[in-house]
């Protein structure tokens, strides 16, 4: 299988990051993606393939031009501001009831740069450094370059996507996402090939972005298996009764499942998914791949095993629908890329 990969990712340099006020290590690091590329490298059987680029259009068309704009200027605008910190972080984020009653014109974007981020921001835990943004841009050249390879006829790729993407909505970064790749991916096959893109979503975390990007579109189906939003990050969205509206009414399901679920149980949840996939038009799936489902995970529940990866990846693959395959979450660094290579084995038939 071949793989994109793009050391551009390096750039977006992250140490720490604010957990409930408390500065602690970071997860999201660069190692994450540089043991991925090491275990692919080391298999053998896969063949590292560099990004092109693909410029802002396909961003715009899911992204707010607003977004694109602040995560472009945020942190030179930082540095001019004399930011003391080595990263940007919003200082307040606009609680809704801030402007409850007033007309949507009033909550304006500020100038100054903490208080745009809060305006962009789901989280105060996604920082802003000096290569954030080039490192975002190249995640979805990453993520375009992989659906390239797709649609010019081989049966799976793999992007080695970082920062992931899943958690950024249209007008919003945060979860560790600036840009959301899986989105301006599915959008830009919709667009390419005319016909539905089905997104199979089996990172630990509910892809909230994904699901507010695609909430009113019939011709783009968002299956999602993920920790219960009662109990786990983005809390916001991720219910089982979300089912997408107007056009979009049927084309969205949530498989929220419970702490402790493990490899028996997921398989029958990815079954679940897997059968609405394969019951929805066109030959394209994006599959956001995630291990933070991994038994060993610092900061998630579930109780999968690197043995369960080959599984699922071999039954996704047994949909006879190819596969854009790119990388979100997963924070067990010691075993990322056994994990990884499990995964892309299972889908490419290999033992
Ligand atoms: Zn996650």
């Amino acid at each position: 299988m071949r793989f994109v990969y793009s050391p551009l990712h390096l750039r977006h340099d992250i140490r720490t990051q604010t957990v409930m006020g408390v500065q602690v290590d970071a997860n999201e690091v660069a190692e994450r993606a540089e043991v991925i590329r090491e275990a692919l490298l080391a298999d053998g059987g896969f063949e590292l393939v560099p990004p092109t680029e693909h410029g802002a259009e396909p961003i715009a068309a899911v992204h707010d031009p607003g977004l694109l704009r602040f995560l472009e200027t945020a942190w030179d605008d930082a540095v001019r501001a004399a930011n003391p910190y080595p990263f940007l972080a919003p200082e307040t984020i606009p609680n809704r009831a801030a402007t409850e009653g007033m007309s949507a014109r009033y909550g304006h974007e500020t100038a100054r740069p903490d208080g745009r981020a809060g305006y962009w921001a789901l989280d105060t835990s996604t920082y802003i450094v000096e290569g954030t943004y080039a490192a975002a841009r190249a995640a979805v050249d990453v993520a375009l370059t992989t659906a390239d390879l797709v649609l010019g006829g081989e049966r799976a790729a793999y992007g080695l996507c970082r920062p992931p993407g899943h958690h950024a909505a249209r007008s919003m970064y945060g979860g560790f996402c600036y840009f959301n790749n899986a989105a301006i991916t599915a959008e830009a096959i919709a667009r390419e090939t005319g016909a539905h893109v089905s997104i199979l979503d089996l990172d630990y975390h509910h892809g909230n972005g994904t699901e507010q990007i695609f909430w009113r579109r019939g011709d783009v189906l968002y299956v999602s298996l993920h920790a219960h939003p009662d109990r786990q990050y983005p809390y916001v969205l991720g219910w089982e009764d979300e089912t997408g509206e107007g056009d979009g009414e049927g084309a969205n399901l949530n498989i929220p499942l419970p702490a402790g679920t493990t490899d028996e149980q997921y398989l029958a949840a990815l079954e679940r998914g897997l059968a609405r996939i394969a019951d929805e038009p066109g030959d394209v799936v994006v599959v956001s791949l995630g291990f933070d489902t991994y038994g060993k995970d610092p900061i998630c529940d579930f109780a999968l095993t690197t043995a369960v990866y080959h599984e699922c990846g071999r039954r996704v693959a047994a949909l006879g629908k190819r596969l854009v395959i790119l990388q979100e979450g997963g924070y067990h660094v010691g075993d990322l890329g056994e994990n990884a290579r499990a995964w892309l084995r299972g889908a490419e038939g290999r033992d």
